[in-house]
């Protein structure tokens, strides 16, 4: 007998969200003076605050705090008095970490269990790894006594706001540079609260500024002169753009890009783990992961079993209400997105390939989008190639490990795999062969502080995370 769910509503009481937000530069809120926006609810179309968007001289004036807070007191402060401040960010993170997982949820659409278990306690892990190398950087293997670069722009994108944020700042922070960020449109709240915790860690005026605005932000922020370095995370046809603004300056350069992610099981895997892995990596986070196992590459001799059991599984998958904690699949992030996701899919079926979605009832205001799955899909259809960004997975088959991996390395990203397998030896043999910044094998989307994360090809170079995630932060 199936029992059904009752409601579980987290209490939106705990956030308190202004009707608007200034810009963060130097250490307080100020005025923007681009032309404001509003962010807004993606699961009810509810506005919820406006937002300021900086102008050229509101990029300038960041620049210029970031730049004096790096000279007279981040830069020259020692290792270990930077630390302190980076431990007390983290602290504060855990202590206010259900008012950000709520207002993460609110602004993203993300269910309240993934914000909650997944994205704030990483990020709160974040700034503890990195507070603990800002005094042992001699001891990172980049010389005795590595220099920061100075000033960083940083760009995220919407998908995990505030987790982007702290593989930006963290890093940047530990190695003594002070940063711009700029939040994605739809969703810069978490950023501004992040911006009352660094006031609340007394954190030096000016070692974070936080500028909100749209891409024409992004582009005055990337291509100001008085910055030393870009960090970009976002899509690649933005990244290409910002990699042609940057050539031929002095700014050094990282960049996070798309992804279409194999997820490979083999027919000796266990079927149900691996069920429960396809799941997780390609519906976790609504599918707006850059990581997310897309394209699951499956062995024909189990293909019908594997596919039957995924079915059955994603017919108990719950959509619905982000702050819900039942809910497995919240709503897409917005208008644009969904349209993006609606238009792909489409393709995939006008192309040949068969959908199916299991029945579920979706809200009727705001932005959703079933969990799908598709069959039959040849390497040549759109759904195979491009980046959906959405809760839609593409299968497709093969017969021997070589053909696997043929497979699975064409396409123009390369920024993970997944492989599902009995056999260490095989692991071994495949994560040889793929061409991916990192390989989980019987597992997907598994992060950690300390282990570096990035791409190949048009999946974008450098690396965040780990040792490697402070190269991109040092004069090295
Ligand atoms: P996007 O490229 O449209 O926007 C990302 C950010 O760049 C936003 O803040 C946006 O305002 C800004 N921006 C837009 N145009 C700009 C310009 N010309 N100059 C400077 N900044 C500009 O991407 P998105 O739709 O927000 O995010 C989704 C994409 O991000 C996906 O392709 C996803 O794969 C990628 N992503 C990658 C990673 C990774 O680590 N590799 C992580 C998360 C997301």
């Amino acid at each position: 007998m199936d029992f059904e769910y009752a409601p579980a509503p987290e209490s939106r009481s705990v956030v308190d969200i202004r009707p608007s937000y200034g810009l963060f530069v130097d250490g307080e809120f100020t005025e923007g003076h681009g032309e404001p926006f509003k962010t807004i609810d993606p699961s009810n179309e509810e506005p919820l605050a406006e937002i300021a968007s900086a102008d050229a001289s509101d990029v300038d004036r960041a620049v210029a705090a970031a730049r004096r807070a790096h000279e007279k007191v981040w830069g020259p402060m020692p290792g270990r008095e930077r630390a302190k401040y980076l431990y007390r960010i983290a602290r504060i993170i855990q202590e206010r970490s259900r008012e950000l997982a709520v207002l993460e949820s609110i602004d993203n659409g993300k269910p309240i269990r993934e914000s909650r278990d997944v994205d704030v306690p990483l990020v709160a892990a974040h700034f503890f790894y990195y507070a603990g190398w800002a005094d042992k950087l001699g001891h990172a293997g980049f010389g005795a006594n590595p220099r920061p670069l100075g000033v960083a722009g940083q760009v995220i994108p919407w998908n995990f706001p505030l987790m982007m944020l702290a593989w930006k700042i963290a890093p940047a922070l530990a190695t003594g540079n002070t940063v711009v960020l700029k939040p994605a449109e739809t969703t810069p709240l978490t950023a501004l609260l992040f911006a009352e915790i660094c006031q609340q860690a007394e954190l030096p005026n000016g070692v974070v500024n936080i500028v909100t605005g749209a891409g024409g932000t992004g582009r005055l922020l990337v291509g100001h002169d008085g910055i030393d370095k870009v960090a970009f995370t976002g899509s690649t046809e933005v990244g290409k753009e910002i990699a042609r603004a940057v050539a031929g300056t002095r700014k050094r350069l990282t960049l996070e890009l798309g992804g279409k992610a194999a997820n490979i099981v083999f027919d000796d895997a266990p079927l149900d783990q691996a069920v429960e892995g396809i799941v997780n990596a390609i519906f976790f986070n609504q599918g707006h992961v850059c990581c997310a196992g897309s394209r699951l590459l499956v062995q024909e001799s189990v293909a019908d079993e594997l596919l039957d059991r995924l079915k059955r599984r994603m017919a108990t998958l719950r959509v619905g209400d982000p702050l819900d904690k039942n809910t497995d699949i919240g709503a897409i992030n917005s208008a644009e997105q969904l349209a993006k996701i609606r238009e792909l899919a489409d393709s995939g079926e006008s192309e040949g390939a068969e959908r199916w979605s299991p029945a579920c009832e979706l809200p009727q205001r705001g932005f959703w989008f079933a969990p799908t799955v598709f069959t039959g899909v040849a390497q040549s259809h759109r759904i195979a190639r491009e980046e959906i960004f959405g809760p839609v997975l593409s299968t497709l088959t093969f017969r021997t490990p070589d053909e696997a991996i043929e497979k699975a390395n064409n396409t123009p990203y390369g920024l993970s795999a997944g492989v599902w397998t009995e056999k260490g030896s095989r692991i071994l043999w495949a994560a040889e062969r793929l061409r991916a910044g990192v390989v989980w094998a019987n597992t997907f989307n598994k992060f950690d502080p300390a282990s570096p994360f990035g791409g190949y090809k048009e999946s974008g170079f450098g690396r965040e995370g780990g040792r490697h995630g402070l190269e991109a932060y040092l004069d090295v």
